[in-house]
């Protein structure tokens, strides 16, 4: 997705050679324009896959899957990553290893708003090793939901996420595809393509 991609040349910051920043359009302050050109986008590539729920993880999930939520007109539900007073019904849980944070954490989605009849689309803002994705799988089989697929915003393409969703059979579409952070530069995967077609 150039919109996206032009954006994270813009505004991305490489922290490491395995850490994007990118706080001031999607992590922190966000951009609403941004987000809904992203939610079409996934809105796009799911339409004829009969999306009956989107189901992401606090918090930075939330804000592209509330817009394709909003384009594929089905309901959207977070992972809670702590457990919340309010939160009492059964719940469905999974343990994920945060590659941000450094630890573990529980993530839990109340059993009401997933069901056998419901068709998932899994987003999430980051892809690194799937540690997210997995958790997030996880908690839909535990609902005994169907999978569709997963909508990545950026994909960290030399991590192993990907690999290993796809290896599980998980339709995969990520809107920036990240080849490299080394020497403080974003390498997208198409443009190392384009170079070599030329
Ligand atoms: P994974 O579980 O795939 O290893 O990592 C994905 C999760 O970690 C995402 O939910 C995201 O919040 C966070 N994450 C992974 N890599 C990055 C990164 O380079 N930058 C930012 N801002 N978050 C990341």
């Amino acid at each position: 997705m150039k919109l996206l991609e032009d954006r994270i040349k813009k505004d991305g910051r490489v922290l490491s050679e395995h850490v994007l920043k990118v706080d001031s359009f999607l992590n922190h302050q966000m951009d609403p324009v941004l987000m809904q050109e992203i939610g079409k986008e996934f809105a796009r590539l799911f339409e004829k896959d009969g999306i009956t729920k989107i189901v992401t993880i606090e918090s930075s999930g939330i804000a592209p899957a509330i817009m394709a939520g909003l384009y594929l007109n089905a309901p959207v539900v977070f992972a809670r990553k702590r457990k919340s007073l309010t939160l009492t019904e059964d719940l469905l849980t999974a343990s994920v290893y945060s590659f941000t944070k450094n630890e573990m954490t529980e993530i839990s989605i109340s059993q009401k708003y997933l069901s056998k009849k419901d068709r998932v689309l899994i987003i999430d803002d980051f892809l690194a090793n799937g540690q997210a994705a997995l958790g997030l799988l996880q908690l839909v089989q535990q609902g005994g939901a169907d999978i569709a697929g997963i909508g990545i915003v950026i994909e960290k393409s030399f991590q192993q996420g990907a690999e290993k969703l796809q290896q599980l059979g998980i339709r995969v579409e990520s809107l920036a595809r990240i080849m490299s952070l080394s020497d403080g530069n974003v390498i997208f995967i198409n443009e190392k393509v384009e170079e070599t077609v030329k």
